[in-house]
């Protein structure tokens, strides 16, 4: 039986992993949860699948968890602030951990499960792109295995061969991760200028939180996965290319050195991609119907529209930097969302924040969570007053 601690356990990723877990009831449990400020979701979660650890973040949200835990008579150990999401991941009740938190406030945890040991099912991909190098070494270190729950890493993984997480030695020619292109694919720079933060959310193929949500009609989301490609599959950035596939059926490819193309197909749900890290490497169900290809009829295919999009160009040239340039983008990324979520900046003027901010603090190398956590900071505060200026 495994023990799981689910960071992120209220999110989008969280409630679809705590389903498949709750149709595996002999194979799973649960060991700890952990969330940011939901006390209500947390403690209601908590009752349903009795860890042992229950963990808030934010230490003013306590209480409340406490008084909702006392309430359904749910007896658990309960810690807050970020220290204890590193004790969430990294103690004895859980030898895997699903990382769902989402942004950087999730890369101490996501470093510290990796350096414990433990199977890391990995959704957030903000601590892979700030951090690949020492999350790699951190794995090496505890000696655990890291699983993709991004689609499409996990349709990457999927196509490479059973013995080998990455392409040395595999034959593998190019990754082509697949992206839906967002709700505003087919658009102009024009057209984009009034959007607001309901029309961005509202992606045509996947429920998802808002941040990625954004992050996906801005095509930034497609960047980070670049980049966490870059580093989950050892790819240099031009063996990893992007085609926007509008229906999100296919979810990435493995092309090999013969011209042989494999991808991986499903409906577009989360639970796929989570069902096969959980099970790993057997196969469980995870309550996905079947893709009807008869039904969907066709599959389409279109280059990505770089020039209307930018993040995905701005994540290729992060990559090529190198040092803290990828960093820097993450960083500028999550202010600007944060700031367009708010109302306080246009859509357009998310790149625009990206972009200024990697012109203007030139990659630093990073050799420790110490220095990535400086570059993150100082991107952030960069980006803040470029966020005030553009606002003012
Ligand atoms: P979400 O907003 O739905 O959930 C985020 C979770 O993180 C919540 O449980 C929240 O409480 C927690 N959280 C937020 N800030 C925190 C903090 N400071 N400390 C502790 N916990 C915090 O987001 P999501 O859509 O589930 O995405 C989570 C991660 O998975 C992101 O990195 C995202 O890029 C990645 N991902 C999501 C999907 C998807 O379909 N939703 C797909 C691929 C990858
Ligand atoms: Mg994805």
């Amino acid at each position: 039986m495994r023990s799981l601690a689910v960071l992120g356990a209220t999110g989008s990723i969280g409630a679809s992993t705590l389903d498949v877990v709750a149709r595996h009831p002999g194979r799973y449990r649960v060991g700890a949860l952990a969330a940011h400020r939901n006390a209500q979701g947390l403690a209601a979660l908590c009752a349903r699948f009795r860890p042992e650890l229950a963990v808030i973040a934010d230490p003013a949200c306590v209480d409340e968890l406490r008084q909702h835990l006392r309430a359904s008579g749910t007896a658990c150990r309960v810690e807050a602030g970020a220290d204890a999401l590193v004790e969430a991941a990294s103690g004895a009740h859980c030898d895997t951990v699903v990382a769902a938190i989402v942004g950087a406030a999730g890369l101490p945890s996501t470093l510290a499960a990796a350096r414990a040991g433990k199977r890391l099912l990995l959704a957030n991909k903000e601590a892979v792109v700030m951090a690949g190098s020492l999350l790699k070494a951190a794995l090496h270190a505890g000696g655990g295995e890291l699983l993709p729950l991004d689609s499409e890493h996990n349709a990457v993984f999927q196509c490479l061969p059973r013995e080998r997480g990455s392409l040395a030695g595999a034959g593998v020619r190019r990754i082509v991760l697949t992206a839906s292109g967002g709700p505003f694919r087919g658009r102009s720079r024009a057209e984009l200028a009034a959007i607001t933060p309901d029309q961005a959310c509202a992606h045509p193929n996947w429920r998802m939180g808002r941040k990625i949500s954004v992050d996906s009609a801005t095509l930034l989301n497609k960047g980070l996965e670049v980049i966490e490609a870059h580093h989950l599959f050892d790819a240099p950035a031009e063996r990893i290319e992007v085609v926007v596939h509008p229906q999100s059926l296919v979810h990435s490819l493995v092309e090999y050195i013969d011209g042989s193309l494999l991808a991986q197909l499903g409906l577009p749900d989360m639970r796929t991609a989570i069902a096969y890290a959980l099970g790993w490497p057997q196969r469980i169900d995870a309550g996905v119907g079947t893709l009807d290809l008869a039904l969907a009829r066709r599959l389409d295919f279109e280059p990505p529209d770089l020039a209307t999009f930018r993040g995905l160009a701005l994540a290729y040239a992060a990559l090529r930097a190198g040092g803290s340039a990828a960093i820097v983008l993450n960083a500028a990324n999550e202010e600007a969302v944060a700031a367009f979520l708010d109302g306080r900046l246009p859509f357009l003027a998310i790149t625009d924040v990206i972009e200024r901010c990697l012109d203007e603090l030139p990659p630093q190398p990073t050799s420790d969570l110490a220095g990535v956590l400086d570059a993150d900071l100082t991107a952030r505060r960069h980006a803040t007053r470029i966020i005030a200026a553009l606002s003012a």
